[in-house]
């Protein structure tokens, strides 16, 4: 078969986009060059594996997770349904973030990941911040898997740790970061979503704000005299969210950030100008 009867084979039980970026990947090709090549002979064995992958989308697998990676901020990520896709507001986080560094510390700093996933946050900073020291760390064995791989495939070296948020950790850091799971657990989400990521990525509890609660409560001993803490919400916490901050971490200043779609998406949390 050549990359057109492909193409049309898949348009045939999937939405074409996903086919291209599939093939694409498929092939080692940029879905734009694809089109250059219609004509080309796909081997058999590409063509198993192909007609495999459009079996799952089919079956309502996520892209990513079909392909097996994702780019963010760049950087190519492997994922699979072990750690959450990656969302456009958490390359949002990084860049807010980075601002807020360039502008008040050094390179040198240090910083903690908090329920890494992936790791697409501490592997990002850490590839746009070489001098940092970065720890990650995740509850999830199989988190830490995918996110050990990201880290020797981007040549970063960091440290990953296997703790319950705080357990393990014995330092303090100038940045903590965080994206955790912050969905009520009775919240209405995509089917698509719900079906095939993992639930201890997704929900935070009855209010959503367990995971927040139990990382405030304890935090100030893991930070420097000077420190900035990011976090990405969901966009009808803030309130709740500032209330907790202040009750932990009195004097600091609060700054909410909007992502995109206009929706209060990000909290920084600093106790300097
Ligand atoms: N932002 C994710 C979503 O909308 C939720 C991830 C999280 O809980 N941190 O599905």
């Amino acid at each position: 078969m050549r990359i057109e009867d492909l193409l049309i084979y898949g348009k045939s039980f999937c939405h074409s986009d996903h086919v291209k970026f599939l093939l694409a990947d498929l092939l080692n090709l940029n879905p734009l060059e694809l089109l250059n090549h219609l004509a080309d002979y796909v081997e058999e064995e590409k063509i198993e594996i192909f007609k495999k992958e459009i079996a799952s989308l089919k079956n309502g697998k996520p892209l990513q997770y079909v392909i097996g990676n994702v780019n963010f901020y760049g950087n190519k990520f492997i994922v699979n349904e072990n750690v959450l896709i990656p969302r456009f507001e958490t390359e949002e986080l990084v860049e807010n973030t980075m601002k807020y560094i360039k502008e008040n510390f050094k390179e040198d700093i240090s910083i903690l990941d908090i329920g890494c996933g992936s790791g697409v946050i501490g592997l990002t900073l850490k590839k746009l911040l070489p001098s940092a020291q970065v720890d990650l760390l995740d509850i999830s064995k199989e988190a830490l898997e995918v996110a050990t791989k990201n880290a020797n495939n981007l040549n970063l070296d960091v440290n990953i740790i296997e703790s319950d948020l705080f357990q393990n950790v014995s330092k303090k850091y100038d940045i903590i970061i965080s994206n955790p799971p912050y969905i009520k657990d009775d919240e209405e989400i995509e089917e698509i979503v719900k079906e095939n990521e993992p639930a201890i990525a997704l929900y935070g509890g009855p209010d959503g704000l367990n995971i927040y609660k139990r990382i405030l409560k304890d935090i100030k001993l893991y930070l420097k005299d000077k420190y900035l803490i990011a976090f990405e919400i969901g966009m009808t916490q803030k309130n709740d969210i500032e209330k907790l901050i202040e009750e932990n971490l009195s004097n600091s200043k609060i700054e909410v950030k909007k992502d995109l779609s206009e929706k209060d998406r990000m909290i920084f949390i600093k106790n300097f100008e």
